[in-house]
């Protein structure tokens, strides 16, 4: 059976553009998730923050991540069910417990999100000891509650992620002792930075070339140099931040044409791919900005494919 939509992430783009497909009468939305649960990134992020752009209220990311689920009520989400192959047309590859099955729609929403770069991908220099994690990894990590992972780590990345991986060290009773950035100033907006130094008293040193993580079997400092000087952070965990691609190996490895700016697969302004039955959203298109812009992307989007579909009400 052919669907009208099918929607590749189950992240704030793809349950926002599920909410308007459903709102707009469509009633066989699939939207294609391939973790165990629904709601993207925000479901691991258990700090406050999500929702105020799209709800108008302040939630926490598995709080938000709850109330994008409800919204699309009425769509069909599939957990563990990952997006392998794009075919032209609109016909997918999908790796469920059940083995490999091919969907197909009249139009397919990519809204796979982000990944970050690993550490072996950033060139950072210096030895390998346990306690250098990327903000993803460390948000899980804490949200499953399956260990506290350092008690005085350095956060390296000044962009809206690294503040987010600050509120969750906070959550967790973790003290990190200084944000690091490479670049000559702050990269999140005003008064991020303002916050890291008065609420929470954690400095942010701006400016700084990473000379060396230190340690033997766990992490014992962050080697630094600026204004012609080198200093040693002390410090038991490095969380590395920023350097996001777009989650799009299998678009990339598909007919759809890539921008090689992004990394993302290319779209024109109405969000449709180089194949017509295509179209993508969220920060699989431009990597990294807050929930809330991705969420009004993913609901603009949606309702291009409803002209697309001629089914508009
Ligand atoms: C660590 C971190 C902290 C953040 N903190 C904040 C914050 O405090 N406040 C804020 O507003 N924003 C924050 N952001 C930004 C926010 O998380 C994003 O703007 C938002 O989640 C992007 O939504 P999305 O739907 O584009 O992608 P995602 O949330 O990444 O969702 C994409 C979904 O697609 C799924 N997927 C990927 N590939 C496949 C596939 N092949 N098949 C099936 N499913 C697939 C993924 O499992 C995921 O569930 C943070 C981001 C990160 C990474």
């Amino acid at each position: 059976m052919r669907r009208s939509v099918v929607i590749v992430g189950g992240g704030p783009a793809g349950l926002s553009a599920a909410r308007v497909l459903v709102a707009a009468g469509l009633r066989d939305v699939l939207v294609l998730e391939r973790n165990p649960g629904a709601g993207g990134v925000p479901r691991f992020c258990g700090h406050r923050g999500w929702g105020m752009l799209d709800f108008g209220r302040f939630w926490t990311g598995p709080g938000y991540a709850a109330r994008l689920v409800q919204s699309a009520a009425g769509a069909e989400i599939r957990t563990n069910a990952s997006v392998l192959a794009l075919h032209p047309g609109g016909e997918l590859e999908v790796s469920t417990r059940d083995g490999i099955e091919r969907v197909a729609a009249r139009a397919v929403l990519l809204a796979t999100g982000t990944r970050e770069a690993p550490r072996a991908a950033r060139l950072l220099p210096g030895t390998r000891p346990w306690g250098v994690l990327n903000t993803g990894a460390f948000q899980e990590m804490v949200h499953a509650g399956l260990m506290v992972p350092f008690r005085r780590p350095v956060i390296l990345g000044s962009e809206l992620v690294g503040f987010s991986a600050l509120l969750t060290a906070r959550h967790a009773g973790i003290r990190p002792v200084a944000m690091v950035e490479e670049g000559a100033r702050i990269r999140a907006p005003w008064p991020a930075g303002l916050v890291a130094r008065l609420a929470f008293g954690v400095p942010v040193i701006a400016g700084a070339r990473i000379l060396g993580i230190e340690g033997g079997a766990r992490v014992e400092a962050l080697r630094i140099a600026r204004g012609g000087r080198e200093e040693a952070i002390a410090c038991d965990g490095v969380i590395v931040s920023g350097r996001f691609l777009p989650d799009a190996a299998f678009a990339r490895a598909s007919h759809l044409g890539m921008d090689e700016i992004t990394g993302g697969p290319a779209v024109d302004a109405g969000w449709r791919c180089t194949d017509p039955a295509y179209f993508a959203a969220g920060n699989v298109l431009r990597p990294a900005r807050h929930s809330g812009a991705v969420a009004r992307e993913g609901m603009a989007a949606a309702r291009a494919i409803l002209r697309a579909l001629g089914a508009a009400r």
